[in-house]
């Protein structure tokens, strides 16, 4: 893929969010495209980079710890990958948010990283909405007590929920996914659980983000739409 296309894809991406947003009576500012850039090349997020880009995306701890010091130092990186405790300790100090808490033991590292680096991390938790069995996620059912139990850690703050909806060939199949997780979003806020104030929705990938947007995605996570098709090396 050439420098041209990231730039022109990214042009498409972001003016189909300014139009989701617009037709749902949104403000556009309050959409923030994540560009997923999980085994793509550093050249590459240079150029989107270079296009504007400041929110990146990986699901694999060891793509983030070899990119980030390659990559200028106002990149805001996102874990949004299932993440196995004993990594915590490489990222807590390099990461903006991670999207992936489903459990308190994860939840607990986090804290515990946290506190020893001195930072505070914000982290989402993520739904199994659509009850896959194949997917990471706490159940939309426990999501709630998942929630109180975590809020009382030092060195996380739970900003929202997260979701990885199913592939569908419409997207519109996902419409009541992501209305699931809103509702989730505003019936955990009613709660009004101590130190717990929620306002990010990170839902909604190239295939259906436009979707997620009118269902009141505050991050959108979109790879393919920007870096093209991803190629996984047999060695990896
Ligand atoms: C890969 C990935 C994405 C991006 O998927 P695309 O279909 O390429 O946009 C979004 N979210 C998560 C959690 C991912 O792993």
């Amino acid at each position: 893929m050439t420098s041209s296309m990231i730039k022109e894809n990214l042009e498409k991406v972001r003016n189909n969010i300014i139009q989701a947003a617009k037709d749902a009576g949104r403000d556009p500012e309050t959409v923030t495209l994540i560009a997923v850039s999980k085994t793509k090349p550093v050249e590459l997020l240079q150029e989107a980079y270079d296009a504007g880009v400041r929110d990146f995306g990986e699901n694999k701890v060891q793509e983030i710890t070899e990119k980030y010091p390659l990559l200028p130092k106002d990149i805001r990186w996102h874990m949004i990958g299932h993440l196995q405790t004993n990594k915590v300790k490489y990222i807590v100090d390099k990461v903006t948010m991670i999207h992936s808490v489903d459990s308190y033991k994860l939840a607990q590292e986090i804290s515990r990283q946290a506190v020893k680096h001195d930072t505070c991390v914000d982290i989402l938790i993520e739904v199994n909405v659509a009850g896959e069995e194949s997917k990471f996620g706490v159940s939309t059912d426990d999501a709630p007590d998942l929630v109180e139990q975590i809020s009382i850690l030092p060195g996380i703050r739970i900003r929202g929920l997260m979701t990885v909806a199913p592939p569908v060939s419409d997207p519109c199949e996902n419409r009541a996914v992501f209305c699931a997780l809103s509702q989730l979003l505003v019936d955990i806020e009613a709660k009004n659980i101590d130190n717990v104030n929620m306002d990010c929705l990170s839902m909604g990938m190239s295939g259906d983000y436009t979707v997620a947007i009118a269902e009141g995605a505050t991050l959108v996570r979109v790879g393919t739409s920007i870096f093209g098709e991803r190629e996984y090396r047999v060695d990896r």
